[in-house]
């Protein structure tokens, strides 16, 4: 039986730019997160790791405790990010064309909540970032309790002549969901954010977590049709993983958490695929981390087993990754 390719976001990209097109992540310094600094509340998600949330400035300078908010009155060390934006780019962009023989560039914010400062800071960064050579766009991770009407007018403004995506955690449509993972804003509060991003011609990536606390298959599944019923135009699907130094961790000891088992990601993955539209594209299908700071499940250690196996369940229903 002939396989159909799932629709990926690198052949998005390689049909619209003719292309092979690579995001290149970048991580700012004295970026933090309202679930962290207790803006919204205090020790973030509950699977988050975010002892790393106290960041140098890589080998620029350490930014000793200094992390941005929206209300944030000044930042004396904007030119400092500034450097090491394009620090990383260079580095970074010389890798990923070297080794996946990039053409062309999206600059991803990555790390931490990155609409989550000042307008005149994101300007700069975001400005910044579309001057170096190649770029074409950027893909900016953030929570949608953090973006202001301001920031989203001028991406809307960028995404006239830009590609611009924002990535928005939806993780659940399921509020006691959101409360038992400690996320610090309601599902209203994603939908309201992903409508009027879209609305001012913004694309918009979803990240689903499959796995999260009392969730079971249906709930999953519904927050897939759900966010797809929002008009996200990608999708990131995770399972959840347990690392160390994380509130999750303490759940897992003490028995009140268990993870999601493969067969069972397998099967949410494959059927959420199956019911996404054709033109949500796909970022990634799986994550993990192959290091000794995962605890559970330990199926996520190894991304190649992980994909040969997603593969293995999508050749089922005649569909490849
Ligand atoms: S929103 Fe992201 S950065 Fe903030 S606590 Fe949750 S996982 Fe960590």
């Amino acid at each position: 039986m002939k396989r159909k390719q799932v629709y990926t976001f690198g052949e998005y990209l390689k049909n619209k730019f003719d292309c092979k097109v690579h995001k290149v992540s970048i991580s700012i310094s004295g970026f933090t997160c309202p679930n962290i600094d207790g803006t919204v509340a205090r020790g973030g998600c509950t699977f988050c790791e975010n002892d790393s949330f106290s960041p140098s400035l890589d080998k620029v300078q350490p930014l000793k405790g200094f992390h941005l908010n929206l209300d944030s009155k000044e930042n004396p060390y904007l030119d400092k990010q500034l450097l090491q934006l394009e620090t990383q780019f260079n580095t970074l962009s010389k890798r990923v064309k070297n080794e996946y023989k990039a053409k062309k560039y999206l600059v991803y914010f990555q790390s931490f909540t990155n609409t989550y400062a000042p307008f005149d800071t994101l300007k700069a960064l975001y400005d910044k970032a579309l001057s170096f050579d190649d770029v074409v766009g950027l893909s900016i991770g953030t929570r949608s309790d953090s973006i202001t009407d301001e920031t989203l007018e001028y991406l809307a403004t960028l995404a006239k002549t830009k590609e611009i995506w924002i990535e928005f955690g939806i993780q659940s449509i399921y509020d006691e969901t959101l409360e038992k993972i400690n996320r610090g804003h309601d599902s209203a509060n994603v939908k309201e954010w992903i409508l009027k991003a879209k609305k001012a011609g913004i694309k918009v990536c979803g990240h689903l977590i499959f796995g999260l606390p009392g969730e079971d298959k249906k709930m999953m599944l519904e927050t897939a049709k759900e966010a797809y019923a929002w008009g996200i135009d990608s999708v990131k699907y995770h399972p959840l993983y347990v690392v160390k130094k994380t509130a999750l961790e303490n759940q897992f000891n003490r028995g009140e958490f268990t993870p999601i088992d493969e067969q069972t990601y397998l099967d949410v993955l494959v059927e959420a695929i199956q019911m996404k539209p054709d033109d949500v594209n796909v970022q990634r299908v799986t994550a993990g981390i192959d290091n000794d700071t995962l605890l559970a499940p330990m199926w996520c250690k190894d991304r190649n087993m992980q994909i040969r196996n997603i593969n293995k369940a999508l050749e089922k229903v005649a569909l490849k990754y």
